[in-house]
């Protein structure tokens, strides 16, 4: 599944990722709770990151009046098993764009209209894997996060 900043058919992404994860917990014996679903759903209503306490509010809304440590141990299984990144710089949370498949993610960050758009890196193949191995470190784990101007805000500053 890639999703670019064109427009596509959302709601098979939003169906999409839930099958995904439906599979993936059937697969290795999680539990998908209800709480956990609806947190994973409401992430993945928009190309947009959210905070803890803007899911919180979604909650309460829906009546489920969960209390923030409930949303953070959903967000936290969400975060382990690949269904969600934490966006550091926002310090919120985005569903992933790839779930299922390790992968090093790079988050595109719209500052107009806050859309992300999650694509995937190979870091030891990239200008980073080099300057790393000139100073003899070893890579683990990055997450690249780039901040700028979507395609759709560019055009709507031009009119
Ligand atoms: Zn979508
Ligand atoms: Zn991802
Ligand atoms: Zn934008």
């Amino acid at each position: 599944m890639s999703v670019g900043f064109e427009n596509h058919d959302h709601t098979f992404c939003i169906q999409d990722a839930l099958e995904t994860a439906d599979t993936y917990c059937s697969e290795n014996g999680l539990q998908f709770t209800k709480t956990r679903r609806r947190v994973l759903e409401i992430l993945l209503m928009q190309h947009k990151a959210l905070g803890a306490y803007d899911i919180l509010a979604h909650l309460s809304d829906e009546g489920l009046g969960a209390q923030p440590p409930v949303v953070y141990r959903a967000l936290d299984f969400l975060v382990t098993n690949g269904f969600a990144h934490k966006i550091e710089k926002l310090n919120a949370y985005s569903a992933c764009s790839h779930p299922g498949i390790s992968h090093s993610p790079v988050f595109m960050i719209c500052r107009v209209c806050e859309n992300i758009v999650e694509t995937k890196t190979e870091p030891l193949h990239s200008f980073l894997g080099t300057t790393a191995e000139a100073a003899g470190f070893s890579i683990e784990d990055t997450v690249i996060e780039v901040e700028g101007v979507c395609p759709s805000c560019q055009k709507s500053a031009q009119i």
